[in-house]
């Protein structure tokens, strides 16, 4: 089965063919770490990674970097305020971004790059545009000059003055033109910086992606993501310095994320609706988080709520709740996906809400199986939730996790439980009622079967 991906350069759906035929490369930009990462930062990492999964079951080998953005002007802005060395700051929140991705069930990148580990890349990858006739040097700056590219602004499809109209460019004097961007800046006294043949300085942002992908991958990659916001400038320069270093292509497909705002609101620190993916975490599990950024498909905006949240732990709970029921039931079984309607989905432009669409439409079908059927079932689910990255853990342990701030815990149940057993044995059936009205009150159900009391936690 081929797998169609929509390509921001040119604007449609493409099958997807990589250069090589059995190794795929793909850089994601990351974070700079600087702060916590929000919910929206949240978005490509989930998509990616999706991506990166789906990618794993066609190729042997799928080579994916996700950059560490460790030396930049906020950076430099948060030190500074914070009265710490950049070193603390960047250790520290590269460290907390790792921690909260990983609970959103997003597996490690073959690659986690740091910009700092890359500084003689970037000034050589600047030196071959200043050679070249690409890039100029100007009052301690070297600047791409965006006129020396003949189809500069082709991902962003809009002209040089459209689109500089529509950003924050900085306008300097010692720039020809206004667009022209910054490759390497001077260091000031105290910042970070390193010896050049223009002086002590540092890079430029978008150099640092082009000097990391080129480091790592060579002059060629299949597929590059970010957010849509990184189309233009980010994305659009990156192209610029990498084409014109190298002559060929910089990469052969584009994927941009759509935003997602809380609720209804763009999400931005003077609005006060910022949510940091550490602070959701307090209050719902990540695959909780996971599962909301999977239900709209990537390219669409994603709104963000509590009732995203609550409808998404709903969501979770009842395939759990599915998967608990034939628990006991081994499976060694084989899931041939290229029949699978979920993996139709997924490799339709990763096509999430119509993949967990068929995860529900799978439950549907266990429920109402014969015995014979439930195996194959249940591989089914399992399958489409290790492409998803859902549906994981022990169903019994997610039903019975506490959420936070939840009081009686799992020895108690169980101890009630036992009681509420020893009662019905003595025929004091009105204390076993007893027992499971209180139960229930704080938030824990009782199932009666053959094989004795199970629960849950919920209010059904
Ligand atoms: P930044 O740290 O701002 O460079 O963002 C890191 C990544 O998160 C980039 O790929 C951005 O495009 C993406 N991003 C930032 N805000 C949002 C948002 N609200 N929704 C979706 N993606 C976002
Ligand atoms: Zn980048």
């Amino acid at each position: 089965m081929s797998l169609t991906l929509y390509n921001t350069m040119g604007g449609r759906k493409e099958v997807f063919e990589p250069i090589l035929p059995d190794r795929v490369t793909m850089y994601v930009c990351g974070p700079t770490v600087y702060n916590l990462a929000h919910i929206g930062n949240a978005r490509p990492v989930v998509v990616f990674d999706t991506l990166f999964r789906l990618l794993q079951t066609h190729y042997d080998k799928v080579v994916y970097a996700r950059n560490i953005t460790d030396v930049d002007d906020k950076i430099i802005t948060a030190a500074r305020e914070g009265n710490r060395s950049i070193q603390s700051v960047t250790e520290e929140f590269t460290a907390k971004y790792r921690e909260d991705m990983a609970h959103l069930n997003a597996l490690t990148p073959t690659l986690e790059p740091c910009a700092t580990d890359h500084i003689d890349a970037m000034i050589d990858l600047t030196r071959i545009l200043v050679t070249k006739g690409h890039a100029y040097e100007s009052a301690g700056h070297v600047l791409f000059a965006v006129e020396s590219m003949t189809d500069y602004g082709k991902l962003s499809g809009r002209s040089l003055e459209d689109m500089l109209a529509g950003a924050r460019v900085e306008v300097a004097d010692y720039k020809r033109h206004p667009g022209d961007f910054v490759l390497w800046k001077p260091a000031l006294d105290g910042d970070p910086g390193w010896e050049s043949p223009w002086g002590r300085g540092r890079p430029g942002w978008h150099l640092e992606c082009s000097a990391m992908v080129r480091a790592h991958f060579g002059a060629t990659i299949d597929i590059h993501g970010g957010g849509r916001d990184l189309i233009f400038p980010h994305h659009e320069n990156e192209i610029a310095q990498s084409r014109c270093a190298h002559g060929g292509d910089y990469v052969r497909y584009w994927l941009h994320n759509a935003f997602l705002d809380m609720d209804g609101e763009k999400m931005s620190k003077s609005l006060g609706n910022m949510r940091t993916v550490r602070d959701l975490l307090q209050h719902y599990r990540g695959e909780v988080l996971r599962f909301a950024l999977l239900s709209a498909h990537y390219r669409s905006p994603l709104n963000f709520s509590a009732g995203l949240l609550e409808q998404a732990q709903a969501t979770l709970d009842n395939l759990y709740g599915t998967l608990r029921e034939v628990q006991d039931i081994e499976i060694d079984i084989n899931v041939p996906l290229a029949d699978e309607p979920f993996y139709q989905a997924l490799n339709d432009d990763i096509n999430t809400p119509v993949a967990i669409a068929e995860v529900h439409a799978l439950a549907k079908e266990l429920h109402k199986a014969v015995a014979a059927d439930k195996p194959r079932l249940k591989a089914r689910i399992l399958a489409a939730g290790s492409l998803l990255g859902i549906l994981e853990q022990d169903a019994t342990k997610w039903l019975q996790a506490a959420g936070a701030g939840e009081a009686i815990d799992a020895s108690d149940i169980e101890a009630l439980i036992q009681v509420r057993q020893e009662a019905k044995l003595a025929k004091d059936y009105a204390r076993a009622d007893r027992i499971r009205a209180d139960l229930l009150a704080q938030g824990v159900v009782l199932e009666d079967s053959r094989e004795g009391t199970r629960w849950k936690r919920g209010s059904d």
